[in-house]
């Protein structure tokens, strides 16, 4: 994380693509695209459905909902596999074979098998044991063996959610991120994490995904305990997703 220099102009900022939400789950779109805007990008893109292309438009007016070049993609969050049309998939697929980095969530971790672009997989416990069956993975170990097994065998970064998070890159490094509050289990914040990954990896293209993984993470879950008034010994009180984007400029302001 670091201030913008004079040089610097929305797209060295960090340029960031968002393919998620449903009519079913529209309100995801939103939270990913808030992440995405409150971790600093320059610039956010949104390709999605009417209903939550006019919802993120309303929102978040400086969304541009044109196709373009991006620093990385956010694809599945709010999204359901069973509901998925030909299409889609067919386009999701091929987004996956690029160059640009990819953050794989929800209903997409599927196409993850088999993609050629850098992807950084965002599961919660249930969609990683979905995933760990598709991949034929053993469910003795613990979490940190089975996200390192996940890695190595998607060739891709495993970011695992949950009161720990782990993230394994596919060279076998493992890291777990512990969150300061649990107040963070609510349902839409792993829709904003998703929307966060995907700016500091757009933001720092040199950076390795796991770091920036990492790193959202960490600001994720201070940004929860900031919004949450857990700070000092404080129990704190309930949060919804939104409060966790909107605590994001704090947290940063902290960092620099
Ligand atoms: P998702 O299930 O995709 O909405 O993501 C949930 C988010 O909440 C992730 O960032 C998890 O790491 C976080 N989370 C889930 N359960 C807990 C918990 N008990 N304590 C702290 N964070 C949690
Ligand atoms: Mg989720």
């Amino acid at each position: 994380m670091r201030a913008p220099l004079a040089e610097d102009d929305k797209y060295s900022r960090g340029v960031v693509g968002l393919r998620t939400g449903s009519a079913r789950y529209p309100g995801a779109a939103i939270l990913g695209v808030e992440g995405a805007w409150r971790a600093g990008a320059g610039l956010v893109r949104y390709v999605g459905d009417s209903l939550p292309s006019a919802l993120v438009l309303a929102r978040r007016p400086e969304t541009v909902l044109v196709e373009g070049r991006v620093g990385a993609w956010v694809i599945g969050s709010g999204t359901d596999a069973a509901a998925r049309t030909p299409h889609e998939e067919q386009e999701l697929r091929a987004l996956l074979q690029e160059s640009s980095p990819v953050v794989v969530d929800a209903g997409a971790l599927d196409l993850a098998i088999g993609a050629a672009s850098p992807v950084v997989v965002t599961p919660h416990a249930g969609e990683f044991a979905r995933l760990g069956t598709l991949l034929g993975l053993s469910d003795e170990e613990d979490s940190w063996r089975r996200a390192a097994a996940a890695a190595r065998e998607l060739d891709a970064t495993v970011l695992l959610k949950g009161a720990e998070t782990v993230i394994a890159d596919p060279a076998g490094g493992v890291r777990v991120v512990q969150s300061p509050t649990s107040w963070l289990a609510v349902a839409g914040t792993g829709d904003v994490l998703a929307g966060m990954i995907g700016t500091l990896i757009a933001a720092n293209p040199e950076a390795p995904l796991a770091d920036a993984a990492a790193a959202a993470a960490w600001l994720h879950g201070h940004a929860a305990a900031f919004a949450a008034g857990v700070e000092d010994a404080a129990p704190g009180h309930p949060i919804v997703a939104l409060d966790v984007a909107e605590a994001l400029p704090s947290i940063i302001a902290r960092m620099l």
